[in-house]
């Protein structure tokens, strides 16, 4: 069976044209799917029935899982998707997480079972890379999400055309452009005006710097860019993010500044964790500002969110404040991410989600999950 739900339009529109049908009907179909929430054939009205009979013989719209989904005081929302090991049957499973604020509603999206990346103060790094998602895994995690969210009080009076989720963050489980193709695929039905038509700037994508891949993507879908920089200079750089090792902070900031000549905002996001005692000082302030001085940016101070035997503390608010002070000072704008959904373990950097380490590298740590 062909997982209708791992096509962008144009693959669509090909697999379309390979059953001897015409490529529009891949616009007509991404509109029951995507606009309408519609899965089953019998209701897609506007599709012949001898082409709806033949493509319930021969396809199906396989979505995800929802192991469980649980809803914080604050009104942020999480979802724990299945996403098993089809080949050896071992279960794991990835998070997502609805944000919803004043002028608009993110969704949290993860690309990876894990992240083979190793972060330190992660504790998605800590357990290891299982595997990639695919793309109905990571577009059915929007689909979920916007489903499930149409039957919450307030939102369930809404046409089935208007927005809950305004803004999409590759910003879950996983570095997303290590899973670049799948991850591209499921942006372009996010951007698609017959998927879910969100504008280039309401979806930001998080990378800890994988310098080949950001170019391609400034080609391929120029989304809002965030950096996961967390450390001024490389010696510190090459510990907390050991990617650093082989794209250092320049080529790093080169890549940003390659990056802004295609991309839909005129500046990178620069997310810091703030680390305390680490990473926290006013000294590492002015090396930040002297790091990215020729990269329009704006900076995300994340306080640490902290996990069980993590080895790392909180900066204090005192010391986040001061640090923010300094990049304000200097003219930049400067958010601190309020912590979101604590009570449900949804805020950023602790979806653990269930991952079962293919490197075991896990067995070092002491396992981490959420449920
Ligand atoms: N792999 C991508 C996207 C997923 S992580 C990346 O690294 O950018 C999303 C953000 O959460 C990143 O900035 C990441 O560094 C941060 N993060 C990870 N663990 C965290 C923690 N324990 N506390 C606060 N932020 C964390
Ligand atoms: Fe992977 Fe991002 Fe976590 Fe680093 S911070 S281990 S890249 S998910």
């Amino acid at each position: 069976m062909t997982n209708l739900l791992n096509f962008n339009q144009k693959q669509l529109a090909d697999y379309f044209i390979s059953i001897g049908e015409k490529p529009f009907r891949a616009k007509q179909l991404m509109r029951w799917v995507y606009h309408y929430g519609v899965t089953d054939l019998d209701q897609m009205t506007d599709i012949a029935k001898v082409l709806r009979e033949k493509l319930g013989n021969e396809t199906s719209f396989n979505l995800p899982e929802v192991q469980l989904e649980q809803a914080s005081d604050d009104g942020t929302r999480k979802w724990l998707i299945g996403a098993n090991n089809q080949k050896d049957g071992t279960s794991s499973s990835v998070e997502t997480v609805f944000i919803p604020e004043d002028d608009r509603g993110t969704l949290c999206i993860s690309s990876q079972v894990g992240c083979a990346l190793e972060c330190t103060f992660c504790s998605t790094g800590r357990q290891g890379f299982n595997r990639n998602l695919t793309v109905s895994e990571i577009i059915g995690q929007l689909w979920i999400a916007n489903q499930s969210l149409r039957k919450v009080d307030g939102y369930d009076m809404l046409a089935p055309t208007d927005r809950i989720i305004s803004n999409v963050v590759m910003m879950g489980m996983g570095e997303p452009l290590a899973n670049y193709d799948n991850v591209v695929s499921a942006m372009q039905i996010m951007l698609d005006d017959h998927g879910y038509g969100l504008s280039r700037r309401r979806v930001t994508l998080s990378t800890s710097g994988l310098v080949p891949q950001m170019d391609r993507l400034k080609e391929d879908c120029p989304v809002a860019l965030a950096v996961s920089l967390h450390a001024p200079n490389d010696a510190l750089r090459d510990v907390i993010v050991p990617i650093n090792k082989k794209y250092p902070i320049k080529e790093l900031m080169a890549a940003c500044e390659r990056y802004l000549v295609k991309a839909p905002r005129d500046f990178v996001t620069f997310e810091y964790v703030m680390l305390d005692g680490v990473n926290d000082t006013v000294e590492h302030a002015h090396q930040l500002l002297d790091v990215v001085k020729n990269v329009p940016c704006k900076f995300n101070l994340i306080p640490f969110n902290p996990f069980p035997n993590s080895g790392y503390g909180t900066s204090t608010p005192n010391h986040i404040r001061v640090f923010r002070d300094i990049l304000m000072n200097a003219g930049y704008v400067v958010t601190v991410r309020k912590t979101r959904g604590e009570d449900i373990d949804a805020a950023c950097g602790q979806l653990a989600g269930k991952v079962l380490d293919k490197t075991n590298r896990s067995s070092k740590f002491i396992p981490i999950e959420v449920m």
